[in-house]
């Protein structure tokens, strides 16, 4: 197997010939991948991870194409023209999405280390119905011109398939401007492609400065997560860049509680910090990944609060074109007056403490 990450690149695994030296492919897969149009594809590396005999591994569900993905009962068309308010008023390059006053997610790329199945901006990158203009510097300039934005979500398509030279450009000219104050970087590269993390990515995005580089990742199983993957995040960590993940809940891949905690609990144990769980996302063609929206807060109630160590919490977010919608379980509060409130724990048992009155 190739090391380098650009031979990783260059030997994608995304031909029905190059997948049977991994697995046996089943029926429903060979037709899907002869049928349907739509980019599919995955690095070398992970695609050795799958099950060889299981067409229910979770790394082959996230990889290979489904002809379920033909059927679209739930998702909403056009979704991520909604999503990212690119039908507002403010103008805005197609680079730039934005809900929130003082941050941006900033779009520098279309392509990535594996195409997940259950992508949210599958019309974009996957099946690349949805056409932007993805021009850095017109994106640059956007944010030179303002002074509110403090904090820049890079994101893609995989902003870590950019070289090391054109990441350097990048965070340099971000740094530079007064206003922003940090820099977020999404990439599922640290877990679908590890060899990503070189010495020189680290130069090129790494090191103290004023402005702190955050990664944060996407890891949905704990079957994701390797050796590989626990000597990148502290080759990250070693050079001042904080990883934390953003798992997708899915269905049958993580929505049981013992694959949720193990996921979280591996996270930590890889010094991945779990920051958020997404509701998976209405876009179309992903109805068989999604859940009901209440699944998200029952994981957390019936298998993380409490139940394990406190930093392995994620907060579990429904993402809409407001905002990012936190939706907690609310077993917590089970009667509230002026003078006390009586709570909860995880094991049902309660207790109160004295309310203080305005
Ligand atoms: C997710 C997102 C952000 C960042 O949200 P946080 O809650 O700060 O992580 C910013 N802008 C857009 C458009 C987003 O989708
Ligand atoms: S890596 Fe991210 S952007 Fe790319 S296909 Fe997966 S979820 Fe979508």
């Amino acid at each position: 197997m190739t090391e380098h990450w650009t031979e990783q690149m260059k030997n994608q695994v995304n031909t029905l010939e190059e997948l049977t030296k991994y697995i046996n492919v089943s029926d429903g897969e060979r037709e899907a991948i002869e049928t349907l149009k739509t980019k599919w594809g995955t690095s070398p590396y992970f695609a050795s991870l799958m099950d060889k005999n299981d067409p229910n591994c979770p790394i082959r569900r996230q990889v290979i194409p489904s002809l379920e993905e033909q059927t679209n009962t739930y998702g909403m068309d056009n979704y991520l023209v909604w999503k990212e308010n690119r039908a507002t008023e403010e103008i805005r390059p197609d680079s730039i999405a934005r809900q929130y006053h003082d941050r941006i997610a900033f779009t520098v790329v279309q392509v990535c280390g594996i195409y997940c199945r259950h992508c949210f901006r599958k019309e974009l990158v996957v099946d690349q119905d949805l056409q932007l203009n993805f021009d850095v510097e017109e994106g640059l300039a956007w944010i030179a011109e303002h002074p509110e934005i403090r904090d820049v979500l890079i994101t893609g398509g995989d902003p870590l398939l950019l070289s090391d030279e054109k990441l350097a450009y990048l965070i340099g000219r971000l740094r530079e401007m007064p206003h922003i104050q940090m820099i977020r970087i999404g990439s599922r590269l640290p877990i679908v492609l590890p060899q990503r993390v070189t010495e020189g990515l680290k130069k090129a995005i790494g090191g103290y400065h004023r402005v702190p580089v955050w990664i944060n990742t996407q890891c949905n199983h704990p079957k994701e997560i390797t050796e590989k993957t626990a000597q990148a995040i502290y080759e990250l960590m070693s050079c001042g860049i904080n990883v934390g993940n953003q798992a997708v809940l899915l269905k049958g891949i993580n929505d049981d509680v013992d694959t949720f905690r193990e996921l979280h609990q591996k996270l930590l144990r890889t010094r991945i910090r779990p920051y958020y769980v997404f509701y998976c996302e209405p876009a179309p063609g992903i109805d068989h990944f999604r859940t009901p929206v209440e699944k998200g807060a029952e994981l957390i109630r019936d298998g993380l609060r409490g139940h394990t160590t406190g930093l392995a919490q994620p907060m579990y977010v429904l993402a809409t074109k407001i905002g990012k919608i936190p939706l907690m379980p609310d077993y917590y509060i089970t009667d509230k007056n002026q003078k006390e409130y009586t709570v909860r724990n995880y094991k049902g048992e309660t207790t109160t403490i004295p309310n203080v009155p305005e």
